[in-house]
Parts: C-alpha cells; sequence; structure tokens
C-alpha cells in the first residue's frame, strides 16, 4: 500500500540525525569544519542564506552534489526554510553513499528569526544575469563567482599581442577593473595580431585604443589606462591593489620588474610570452601572494633566471618575427589563468610551464622548482631593491 506524505517524512526524520540551531550556531562560532548545504530554491537563497553555505536547490541535488561535494566523508549540515526539503536531502544524500550528513532542524526560517547571522549573496541586476548567464549555470562560478569577479581588478602590463586577447576576454567574462600599461601608439604593423586596435586608430595611443573596444564590448568593465613604461619609479604604484598581474611584456627589464614587485607586494602573476611560432605560458605565485588564497607558493622568474644575460647575448636587436595567431593563443591561456585565479578554483600553472609549438601543434608541460638561493624570494635574498636593466631589445609581441 502506498504510504501518505505524512508517513514518509516521519519516517525520514527518524532515519535522519537531526541537529538543533543552536547547536549549528555554536559550531559556527567554533568554527569547526562543516559544510552547510542550503538546498532551498535560487530565489530563497539570494534573499538570504546561512553564512559560508553552499547552494544546491533540492531539485538539483543529485545532479550537482557530486561535482560540488566530492569526498562522500565530508560533514554537512543540511537546511532548508523549515526543515521537510532538508530531511529529503538527507535520505538522497544517503542513498548517494554520504556518510555524515546532519539536518538543521526547523530550519532558515527559524535562524532568521533567532537573529542570528546571515548573508546575503552580492546581487546582480537584471542585465547582468542576462549577461553574465551561461557564467551563471556554471556551478564553479554562479552568481556568487560572478560578483567575484565583477569585483575584481586585473593589471595588463602590455596592450599589444598578449594583452590584446586576453584584455578582451577578461572583460567579457565581467572582470570588474582592467588596469592597462602601455606607453606605445598604435602602428599598422601591430594590427597583424593585435586585435584589441583597428585600422582606423593607427596613431592613437594603445591605451586609449583598448579602452574604447573594451568598454563598448562590456560597460560593467572599468578600463584604466595608463600610457607609461614600468619602471622602478611607478611598478608599486601601478601594482596598487589589483588582485593579479597579466603579464604579456615584450623585454627583460620590464619582466624583471614585474617578477621584483609580485614577489615583494605579494601579487600573483600570470606570465606568457611568445618567439616566432612558439609561445609558454605560467604562473608566478610568491610566497605573499599564496599565504593570502591559502595555497602553496611556486618559484619566481628569477628563481628560473636569476639575472638578465648580460646585453652581448641578449636576443638580436633585429625585429623577430611572430606568427600573427600566437599570441591569441598564449593571451587566451593567459586569460583562463587570471579568471580561474580570481575564482579560486582549478588548479593554477604554479610551478608548471606549459610550451606550446603552434607547427607541431603541441603542447608540453615542463616542472619548474624553486631555487633555493633565488636572489629574490629565497631565504636570505641578495636582491632587496628594484633594479632598473637598461640595453636590452624588445622581443614581439
Ligand atoms: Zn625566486
Amino acid at each position: 500500500m502506498a504510504i501518505t506524505y505524512t508517513d514518509l517524512i516521519a519516517t525520514i526524520r527518524r532515519m535522519t540525525r537531526e541537529v538543533s540551531l543552536d547547536e549549528v550556531k555554536r559550531r559556527l562560532d567554533a568554527r569547526e569544519t562543516y559544510t552547510l548545504l542550503d538546498v532551498r530554491e535560487k530565489e530563497e537563497f539570494r534573499a538570504g542564506y546561512i553564512p559560508g553555505a553552499l547552494s544546491i536547490p533540492r531539485g538539483f541535488l543529485e545532479i550537482q552534489i557530486e561535482s560540488r561535494i566530492p569526498d562522500k566523508s565530508t560533514r554537512i549540515i543540511a537546511y532548508c526554510a523549515g526543515g521537510t526539503r532538508s530531511a529529503l536531502a538527507a535520505k538522497t544524500l544517503a542513498e548517494l553513499g554520504y556518510t555524515n550528513v546532519e539536518t538543521a532542524n526547523p530550519g532558515f526560517v527559524r535562524w532568521k528569526d533567532l537573529g542570528y547571522p546571515t548573508e546575503t549573496p552580492p546581487q546582480l541586476n537584471d542585465a547582468q544575469r542576462d549577461r553574465y548567464s551561461r557564467h551563471l549555470l556554471l556551478p564553479e562560478v554562479g552568481e556568487a563567482g560572478q560578483a567575484k569577479l565583477l569585483a575584481s581588478k586585473v593589471l595588463l602590463i602590455g596592450a599589444g599581442g598578449l594583452g590584446s586577447p586576453s584584455s578582451l576576454y577578461l572583460a567579457a567574462a565581467g572582470v570588474g577593473t582592467l588596469g592597462l600599461v602601455d606607453a606605445d601608439v598604435v602602428d599598422a604593423s601591430n594590427l597583424q595580431r593585435q586585435v584589441l586596435h583597428a585600422t582606423s586608430r593607427v596613431g592613437a595611443p594603445k591605451v586609449e585604443s583598448a579602452e574604447k573596444v573594451l568598454k563598448d564590448l562590456n560597460p560593467d568593465v572599468r578600463v584604466i589606462g595608463y600610457k607609461e613604461r614600468l619602471d622602478s619609479s611607478n611598478v608599486e604604484r601601478l601594482f596598487g591593489d589589483y588582485d593579479v598581474i597579466v603579464d604579456g611584456t615584450d623585454n627583460f627589464p620590464t619582466r624583471y620588474l614585474v617578477n621584483d614587485a609580485s614577489v615583494w607586494l605579494g601579487k600573483p602573476v600570470v606570465h606568457g610570452s611568445i618567439f616566432r611560432f612558439d609561445g609558454q605560458i605560467t604562473t608566478f605565485m610568491p610566497d605573499k601572494a599564496a599565504a593570502k588564497i591559502g595555497i602553496d607558493a611556486g618559484p619566481c622568474y628569477r628563481c628560473l633566471y636569476p639575472e638578465p644575460p648580460p646585453p652581448h647575448l641578449a636576443p638580436s636587436c633585429q625585429e623577430a618575427g611572430v606568427l600573427g595567431i600566437l599570441p591569441g593563443v598564449i593571451g587566451l591561456l593567459q586569460a583562463t589563468e587570471a579568471i580561474k585565479l580570481l575564482l579560486r578554483t582549478g588548479e593554477p600553472l604554479i610551478g608548471r610551464l606549459l610550451t606550446y609549438d603552434s607547427l607541431k601543434m603541441r603542447f608540453r608541460e615542463l616542472r619548474l622548482r624553486r631555487a633555493p638561493d633565488c636572489p629574490v624570494c629565497g631565504p636570505e635574498p641578495s636582491i632587496t631593491s628594484y633594479i632598473d636593466y637598461e640595453g636590452f631589445c624588445a622581443l614581439p609581441s
């Protein structure tokens, strides 16, 4: 004989471990490690939730839970508005093999009445919900992730070959503030690869040309152009409060400055470079930056190349060629790394160098190690102030 809804709920409640709201509050205050799982609908979650809660609406639970909480021994407290949906959720979780599930009873409505702390997610407006809808559909991004991107700041060194594709996609993705450092003007010979710029803007400063395009692409984005060359006098001011530095620089003096500043100021750097048909990319995560987000640090540029080559061994001053499409590939990989760092998702290229050979169409990965005697990030640094190296020729960018 079929059982009634009341019987069903009563049976499930007997089978699930319930925890009082006072106990949930106590564990929250004691910062015990629990995953609070909010199984209410998105609209309810948006109006407020218990701080730190993960939102998976009841209807999506089976579909999303294993990707959001892969470890089935995770200690979970499920809650809803009144305790019914969370009890049903607990039954499902048990069936899926989750072994440490409790449900809060009653639920969020009472939690709020008790005056216990709540959080509300940063709100996107209707236009933003529409614009970023494909991000909102990804649980790894969602509304909270999109709001994080909108509040993020990325500084791009160079608005050239690498900076063009990265800034276009970072703007499209809704990274709220993009700083661009470039002192050059658009030249006709740039247009073979620097897709931010256009024939009609030859002769215009690159930062102005870039700003026009990026703002038109996404008015949510604040574009700040710095029409200056990075040097020891301005590097700290320019790095300012940016979250991630995307280095598309084309010369050694800048590369070393970017590195030293990133170590001292604690900024992650997504480094890309290109030459003829080959490109490479890695993410430098210095100690201070890693500590801020609770991950392991990796090597810095000077761990690999402690000093620039002497000028007579530096790359030839003749202009090197570059396949026009190549910076598109590398610049987009840089943008991908930057987005991952901002969202704190995935595995960044820390301690890994990804190389790309466009002729063979082959990617390879090399492990990069931290140098124990690195002159900048080692325990006994020999370099402690900025150095303006001179006498190097530009590589194409
Ligand atoms: Zn180092």
